[in-house]
C-alpha cells in the first residue's frame, strides 16, 4: 500500500463515512500514524442522496474528497481500496491494492441494503446507498418520463408513469415527497404532452404507519403531508416480488411499474476474518463494548452502523443513523489516546439530538425528545441542520444556493440524463455493488 514505516503506533480505519471521518479528524492531531481506507475517494452525505436521485442537487454537492481531510497532517494517509479481509493474529488487513499491518484497527464500514433474501427485488429493483445508485435512479426516472411522452400504449405508459417505493422510513418518505414535487411542479412545465394525473407515486409499508422509528404524532403528520402531495400510501402491505415490470404484494395490490425503489431495510457491511463471536449474525454487525472494542479483541474497534453497542437505554444498540457514528468516532479518538497513555478507557454515552424527516416543499416532521412538531418551521429546522452537518464550506454554499433557486423557481435544476441507465443497464447494474 506504500505507507511509510514508522515508530509511531499505526491506526488503520476502514471506512470514510460519518464515523470514520469524525475519528480521523481528531486523530490527525495526535502522535499516531493514521491510515484511512475507503473504496471511494469521497465521503458521501447519505441523508441527501434522495435529492440527487430526484434532480434537486448535483452529486458533487453531497460528496467530499477524503484526501482533503487527510492533507492537513503529515502523519495521515489515505488509500482508495476495498478491504476484503482481516487477520487479527498477524494484525494485517488485505485489500485489492495490497496488505497493511496495524497496531489498532477501526472498522467503520457502515451498512448495505437488506433484501431479506428476496432475489427478484435485488435483481430488478433499485436502491440507494451511494452516489452512483442515486444517479442511476435519477436517470431511470427521467428516461421513463421521456419514454412515456412517445408511448401510445396505455398499459406501457402506466408502467412508465407509476413510481413505486417500498419502505416508509425516512428515505422512502423523503423520496416519495420529492418525486411528487417533480410531478406537481416540473412535469406540467417540462412535459406539456404528458397528463400529470397519469403519474402516480405509491409508497408501500409493511407496518401500520409511516416513519415507524418516529413518534406516532410525527408519523400521522407525515402521512397527512404525503396524502396532500398525492402519494398513494399502502400500509400493512409487504412486497413479495418484482420482475422488472410488476410488483406483487401480500395483499390484492399489484402494481405495474418500471421504477421500483427498495428502501425497506439495511444490514451491516462487515469485513471477513474475525471470530464468529465478534458478529451478531442476524444483524450482520459487530458486537462492541462501551469502549467500541469488538467482542474478543482489545485492539480492534467498530463504530457507527456496523457496531451494536448495548446499554441500558439502548438494549438493541443505537439507531443506525449519522449521530451515533459521529459521536462514537469522536469518543473513540479520545479512548485510543487514553490507551496509548496507559489511561483508563471511558464508556460511551449517546446524546440523542432528535430525528427528522422532510416531506417535499415546506413540510417536515421533527422529534426532539418528548417534543415533536411539523410543518414549515420543522422544514426550516431540517434544512438548517442538514446544511450545518454537510461536510465542506463549498458544499454548504452550493446546496444552499440550489435550495434557494429551487424554492423560488419551483424548479429542480439537475434533471439531466448524463449516463443513461436503461441503455447501459448491464454496466449500471454492476454499479449497484458500489
Ligand atoms: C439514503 C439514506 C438516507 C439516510 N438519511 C439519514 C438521515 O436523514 N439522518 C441520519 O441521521 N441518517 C441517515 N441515514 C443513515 C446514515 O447515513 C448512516 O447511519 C451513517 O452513514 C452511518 O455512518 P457510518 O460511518 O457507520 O457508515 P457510512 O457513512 O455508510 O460509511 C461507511 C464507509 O465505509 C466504506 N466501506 C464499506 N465497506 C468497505 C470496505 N470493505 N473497504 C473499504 N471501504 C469500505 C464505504 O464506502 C463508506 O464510505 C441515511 C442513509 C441512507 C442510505
Amino acid at each position: 500500500m506504500n505507507i511509510p514505516k514508522t515508530d509511531l503506533p499505526r491506526v488503520v480505519i476502514i471506512g470514510g463515512g460519518f464515523g470514520g471521518i469524525s475519528l480521523v479528524k481528531k486523530l490527525l492531531k495526535q502522535k499516531v500514524q493514521t491510515v484511512l481506507i475507503d473504496k471511494h475517494n469521497y465521503h458521501t452525505f447519505q441523508p441527501l442522496l434522495y435529492q440527487v436521485s430526484t434532480s434537486g442537487l448535483e452529486p458533487d454537492s453531497i460528496a467530499y474528497p477524503l484526501r482533503k481531510i487527510i492533507r492537513s497532517s503529515t502523519r495521515g494517509f489515505f488509500r482508495m481500496a476495498e478491504v476484503s479481509s482481516i487477520d487479527p493474529e498477524k494484525q494485517m488487513i488485505y485489500s485489492n491494492i495490497g496488505e497493511l499491518h496495524y497496531d489498532y484497527l477501526v472498522i467503520a464500514t457502515g451498512s448495505k441494503t437488506n433484501f431479506f433474501g428476496n432475489d427478484s427485488i435485488e435483481e430488478h429493483g433499485m436502491w440507494m446507498k451511494s452516489v452512483p445508485h442515486a444517479l442511476n435512479i435519477r436517470s431511470l426516472i427521467l428516461e421513463n418520463l421521456e419514454q412515456a411522452v412517445i408511448s401510445d400504449d396505455p398499459k406501457e405508459r402506466k408502467a412508465l408513469l407509476n413510481f413505486v417505493i417500498a419502505g416508509a422510513g425516512p428515505t422512502g418518505v423523503e423520496l416519495s415527497g420529492a418525486i411528487s414535487e417533480l410531478k406537481n411542479h416540473i412535469v406540467p412545465k417540462d412535459y406539456p404532452d404528458l397528463d400529470p394525473s397519469e403519474m402516480e407515486i405509491h409508497l408501500i409499508e409493511g407496518m401500520d404507519r409511516v416513519l415507524p422509528p418516529m413518534s406516532e404524532k410525527s408519523s400521522r403528520k407525515a402521512a397527512k403531508f404525503l396524502e396532500e402531495l398525492g402519494v398513494k400510501l399502502h400500509l400493512n402491505t409487504q412486497v413479495k416480488s418484482y420482475d422488472g415490470r410488476e410488483v406483487l404484494t401480500n395483499t390484492s395490490l399489484k402494481l405495474n411499474t418500471y421504477t421500483f425503489i427498495w428502501s425497506a431495510g439495511v444490514t451491516g457491511a462487515p469485513v471477513m476474518g474475525l471470530n464468529a463471536s465478534a458478529l451478531i449474525e442476524k444483524a450482520n454487525r459487530y458486537e462492541v463494548n462501551r469502549f467500541s472494542q469488538v467482542n474478543g479483541y482489545d485492539n480492534i474497534f467498530a463504530i457507527g452502523d456496523i457496531a451494536v453497542m448495548e446499554s441500558e437505554e439502548y438494549p438493541k444498540g443505537h439507531p443506525m443513523v449519522a449521530q451515533p457514528a459521529i459521536q462514537q468516532g469522536k469518543h473513540l479518538a479520545k479512548n485510543i489516546i487514553n490507551l496509548l497513555n496507559n489511561k483508563k478507557l471511558e464508556a460511551f454515552e449517546y446524546f440523542d439530538k432528535g430525528t427528522m424527516a422532510t416531506v417535499g416543499r415546506n413540510r417536515a416532521v421533527v422529534d426532539l425528545g418528548k417534543f415533536n412538531f411539523g410543518g414549515f418551521f420543522a422544514w426550516f429546522v431540517w434544512m438548517f441542520v442538514h446544511l450545518w452537518f454537510l461536510i465542506g464550506f463549498r458544499n454548504r454554499l452550493v446546496t444552499f444556493f440550489n435550495w434557494v433557486y429551487n424554492y423560488v423557481n419551483f424548479d429542480k435544476a439537475a434533471r439531466l440524463i448524463i449516463r443513461p441507465f436503461k441503455e447501459n443497464q448491464k454496466q449500471s447494474k454492476s454499479d449497484k455493488a458500489l
